[in-house]
């Protein structure tokens, strides 16, 4: 790794793990968390769980793993570029999105509406749940026993009644500072990621059109370029290109405008990024541009009829199974089973978190299909 800038976390400043281990010896620490996550169960499971479109809807829309991928890449060229730690970016990027859900937002929304009685669900501290307790891996501890830095990072943000319960991975949200560089980056990232894809997915899946993004000047300046430069260019070929300068756009203007903020604050430790304002941002003009492309997939792609429908289903499957899972305790595997109530509640949570697209759709059938009796 390149020289670190010294307001970056590096393994000399770094708060270490929770439960002391020694050091590796061929790999930083870092290193280890990002394989650490990578070898997880919840990382594998990413692969079939939705992102917009259901898994199985068609074969080349993103899932939540080849987001994390692309979420992974995008924050490692901007963390290398700022001499970031660019091992810690990566472990939060491929780790951001492993408390997710099945069916993406609508899955997340009816989770939480389930479990409103007994403190919600919210998925970003699914995440930290995941790495700290709920993978079962290691024969010394429970979850990941990932370093602080990588935590934080997961832990996007957070209620202060939760935050509370935290110790000091919450104290940050209860005393206004803010996380390192990198979790900043990763953060950002995610947008520049999802953003572009999906205006590439909506396009594939033709719930979308290209004249339709005329009206975003992100989209259109770009494409306007791509069609001066090659006007004999197949549509599907002009689309990449354009997505493809969008994330570059997008990027180079995030690292200026990081780089600015970043002299003007006058860091030089790890310590003046904690008390600083966010440093990671990029420039208003830009930020003003984000706005209109994500309201624009808001109204024209997120609310379309048709992931309006594979949402309700999606939610209705989701709250099913909850409901049966709670009235009775002998549905559940052995392993999940809790005796009180509150406790039940955080188990099934867990559960049905942690189930692919489809495990989501086939354990509905089992339990609902009346035709289904050899379930
Ligand atoms: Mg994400």
């Amino acid at each position: 790794m390149a020289e670190l800038a010294p307001y970056a976390v590096s393994e000399a400043n770094s708060r270490g793990r929770r439960r002391a281990e020694a050091a590796p010896n061929t790999r930083g620490e870092f290193q280890r968390d990002r394989d650490r996550i990578i070898h997880s169960g919840a990382f594998r499971r990413l692969e079939y769980k939705t992102q917009v479109f259901v898994n199985h809807e068609g074969d080349l829309f993103r899932t939540r793993l080849t987001h994390s991928i692309e979420v992974a890449q995008i924050a490692r060229s901007i963390a290398r570029c700022l001499h970031l730690n660019e091992d810690l970016v990566e472990a939060i990027a491929l780790a951001h999105d492993l408390g997710h859900t099945p069916f993406g937002h609508a899955g997340q929304e009816a989770l939480n509406a389930c479990m409103k009685d007994y403190g919600g669900f919210e998925h970003n501290l699914q995440s930290l749940r995941v790495v700290d307790m709920l993978e079962e891996r290691y024969a010394e501890f429970d979850g990941l026993n990932l370093c602080f830095e990588t935590r934080e990072g997961i832990l996007k943000h957070c209620s202060a009644i939760n935050a509370a319960k935290l110790g000091e991975l919450g104290e940050r949200f209860l005393h206004n500072r803010r996380p390192s560089l990198e979790a900043q980056i990763a953060n950002l990232a995610d947008e520049i990621a999802y953003n572009n894809h999906d205006v590439d997915d909506g396009l594939r899946s033709g719930l979308i059109e290209l004249e339709q993004l005329a009206v975003v000047p992100l989209v259109a300046t770009q494409l306007n370029e791509v069609r001066r430069a090659y006007p004999d260019l197949p549509e599907r070929r002009a689309v990449h290109e354009t997505v493809r300068r969008m994330i570059n756009t997008l990027a180079s203007d995030l690292i200026r405008q990081s780089e600015r903020n970043i002299s003007a604050q006058g860091l030089s430790a790890i310590e003046d990024v904690r008390s600083a304002p966010v440093m990671i941002a990029f420039s208003a003009e830009m930020n003003e541009q984000q706005r209109v492309l994500k309201n624009f997939l808001h109204t024209h792609l997120y609310r379309h009829y048709r992931v309006m429908r594979m949402s309700s289903k999606a939610q209705r499957i989701i709250s099913d199974l909850f409901a049966v899972f709670m009235q009775d305790v002998r549905l559940l595997p052995p392993s999940f089973q809790r005796q009180t109530e509150q406790e039940r509640a955080r188990a099934v949570a867990d559960y049905i978190a942690g189930m692919t697209d489809r495990y989501a759709i086939r354990e509905h059938r089992r339990l609902f299909a009346v035709d289904e009796v050899l379930a």
